[in-house]
């Protein structure tokens, strides 16, 4: 089975579209505001993705664009005064930051509760204790693919390929949660063929291309690929070598349309939610 993210990301949309019209009926207008900095091309892409993806969804958009001097200081003053705006329910800094900029004070100082992506150390702590809070988007999309292709987790081992704090270690969270048996594999791991060879499940999120080979996966294994890799012909595909490995799986996502539609369907989902609880 191919697991078709594209589908279940316009289903996933479409129920945002009615939760935002639901709220705007009862006089709030979800409301995610995306900070970028600087002039990274692949940012303005992806930022412009997602603001057209909340407008379709009846979310309110703003950008905040700075230039590519902006200074730590006046970042964070920013972040401080959409902190304290009532209208803003969920806030989104656009990584990568320009180098002059420490990363992490800047989405530290994000309020946690309008913390768009998950990624404030509050909403870690609250997903890794099993408490609700904005989740990230990515292996959140993921537990919603998993879901939909019926695939029973339980007492299964799940292997995550990556161990980044934007989906390698949030997807074992929430895998965990739901009881899988789950290894983290990284660049200093061993045997990686070993480890895909005993897993039920494997998320790739490496961001090399076709690292995992086909013929390591088991018979009958779920395979989610993360990864989107542009190779020199301009061709894009994912960290798992997809035809090899679609022969033994019982279920894949493909590359492109596979885990991606799901994040930015998943960034709605959680400012609708920021919404509904916003104080
Ligand atoms: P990072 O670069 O932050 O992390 C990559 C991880 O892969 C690291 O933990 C690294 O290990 C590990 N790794 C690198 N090489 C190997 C190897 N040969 N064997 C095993 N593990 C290895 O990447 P991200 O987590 O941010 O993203 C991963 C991929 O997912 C990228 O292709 C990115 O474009 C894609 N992505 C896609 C999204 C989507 O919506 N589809 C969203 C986010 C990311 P170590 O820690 O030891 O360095």
């Amino acid at each position: 089975m191919i697991i078709d993210g594209k589908r279940i990301a316009a289903q996933v949309r479409a129920e945002v579209a009615a939760a935002a019209g639901e709220l705007r009926a009862r006089g709030v207008t979800p409301g995610l505001t995306v900070v970028r900095v600087g002039d990274d091309p692949a940012s303005a892409i992806y930022v412009r993705g997602k603001r057209k993806a909340c407008e379709e969804a009846g979310i309110h958009s703003v950008e905040h664009h700075l230039p590519a001097t902006t200074g730590q200081k006046e970042l964070m003053d920013l972040v401080a005064r959409l902190n304290a705006d009532r209208s803003v329910h969920g806030i989104l800094v656009q990584l990568p930051l320009p180098d002059q900029i420490d990363e992490d004070p800047v989405l530290d100082a994000i309020d946690p509760l309008k913390d768009a992506d998950g990624f404030h150390p509050f909403n870690v702590g609250c997903l890794w204790t099993g408490k609700p809070a904005p989740r990230a988007c990515t292996p959140r999309g993921i537990m919603r693919l998993l879901d939909e292709a019926r695939v029973d987790l339980k007492g299964k081992r799940a292997l995550v390929v990556g161990r980044s704090n934007i989906v390698g270690k949030p997807m074992a969270a929430m895998l965990l949660e739901r009881h899988a048996t789950v290894t983290l594999a990284h660049s200093r791991t061993q045997d990686l063929a070993g480890e895909v060879g005993r897993a039920d499940v494997v998320v790739a999120a490496i961001g090399k291309a076709e690292v995992v080979k086909g013929a390591w996966v088991k018979q009958g294994a779920v395979v989610i690929d993360v990864g989107m890799n542009r190779l020199p012909d301009g061709k894009l595909v994912g960290d798992v070598e997809f035809a090899e490995a679609a022969k033994r799986a019982s279920a894949i996502t493909p590359v492109p349309g596979g885990v991606g539609p799901m994040t930015i369907a998943m960034l709605l989902v959680n400012t609708v939610e920021l919404a509904r609880g916003a104080r």
